[in-house]
């Protein structure tokens, strides 16, 4: 989901010389385009926010995985995989979940199979021309919501093209991840982000068992929506290890930048708003009261002083 924030690119830590870059400019848009390993072409859109396409040329089909904002990005990714000779065989097209920003595009394929999670489904159908709607002004030529047509509960083999679709609950209850196994590449839509992700639900310990499944995946390489491609498991471990201690609120922020503050005070303050609608006037009193902490420690800026305001009328509503 992009409602609260805007998505930003952030740089990985330690990746190695990057593959051929190229960049294409067009009026609308910047994309930037690189092959992965053996059969991987990722391409990565910056405006008006970081967001990550990934293609993989499999022996039976052209995997295509999540279409972001509209027909027009599609059609731009489609002309350079023409360009690079990758045109022979059909797509198959992949939504990570039904958040507008990883589906907008599907209407490209109407002749293809569109596989995603049950409940991506279910999300695009009930709340499709609502986010249309609401997000109007971001979509990149004239988005007709397009549903996918395949779908599955727990995972989905293309055993010719050796690459696996397995739900994976986080960032939303209907993420789910794909796994290249010939190139050894894990495809995680929002389920990772840097510097943190971002929490939409009290749905944690499942999040950690997915990350946990990451891990036993051990992929070489990890795309995410949002971020530049990842060539070790940093990302993971530092999203595992926020996850995981969030639950207990074991973090300690000191070290943050400001804008890792904000997006940890962002997190805390989300949690105990959700306690707070589950009716668990602790656990949400324990949230905004760590999340006022966290504000108070921040730079004085108005926003800040706006937001611990907010908090502190919350926090005195509890009571
Ligand atoms: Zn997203």
């Amino acid at each position: 989901m992009v409602e609260r924030r805007v998505h930003t690119a952030e740089v990985a830590g330690s990746s190695p010389a990057r593959p051929i870059l190229i960049r294409l400019f067009s009026l609308i848009y910047f994309m930037e385009f690189q092959r992965v390993n053996s059969r991987g072409y990722l391409f990565s859109f910056t405006e008006p926010y970081f967001t990550n396409i990934y293609v993989i040329n499999g022996d039976k089909h052209i995997i295509f995985l999540d279409t972001y904002l509209g027909p027009d990005v599609v059609k731009e990714t489609k002309k350079k995989l023409f360009e690079e000779g990758i045109s022979d065989k059909p797509f198959i097209v992949f939504n990570s979940h039904a958040d507008y920003d990883h589906y907008w595009g599907n209407q490209e394929f109407s002749d293809s199979w569109i596989i995603a999670h049950d409940s991506s489904y279910k999300r695009i159908q009930t709340q499709g021309k609502e986010s249309l709607t609401r997000y109007e002004k971001m979509q990149r030529g004239e988005v007709k919501i397009t549903l996918p047509n395949l779908l599955f509960r727990k995972k989905l083999t293309l055993p010719e093209d050796k690459i696996e679709f397995f739900h994976s609950p986080g960032h939303t209850g209907d993420s789910a991840s794909c796994w290249d196994q010939v190139d050894r590449v894990l495809f995680v839509g929002d389920n990772l982000e840097s510097p943190f992700p971002q929490i939409n639900l009290l749905n944690l310990k499942e999040w950690q068992t997915s990350l946990e499944e990451y891990t036993k995946i051990d992929p070489k390489t990890i795309i995410t929506g949002h971020t530049v491609i990842q060539n070790n498991k940093n990302l993971l471990t530092n999203n595992y290890d926020y996850i995981k201690n969030i639950q207990s609120l074991k973090i300690n922020y000191t070290n943050f930048s400001e804008n890792e503050k904000l997006v940890h005070f962002r997190n805390v303050r989300r949690i105990g708003g959700l306690y707070q609608e589950k009716g668990d006037k602790n656990k949400a009193k324990e949230y905004f009261n760590e999340a006022l902490k966290i504000i108070n420690d921040t730079e004085n800026v108005p926003d800040n002083i706006e937001r611990r305001n907010r908090l502190i009328e919350l926090i005195k509503k509890i009571d």
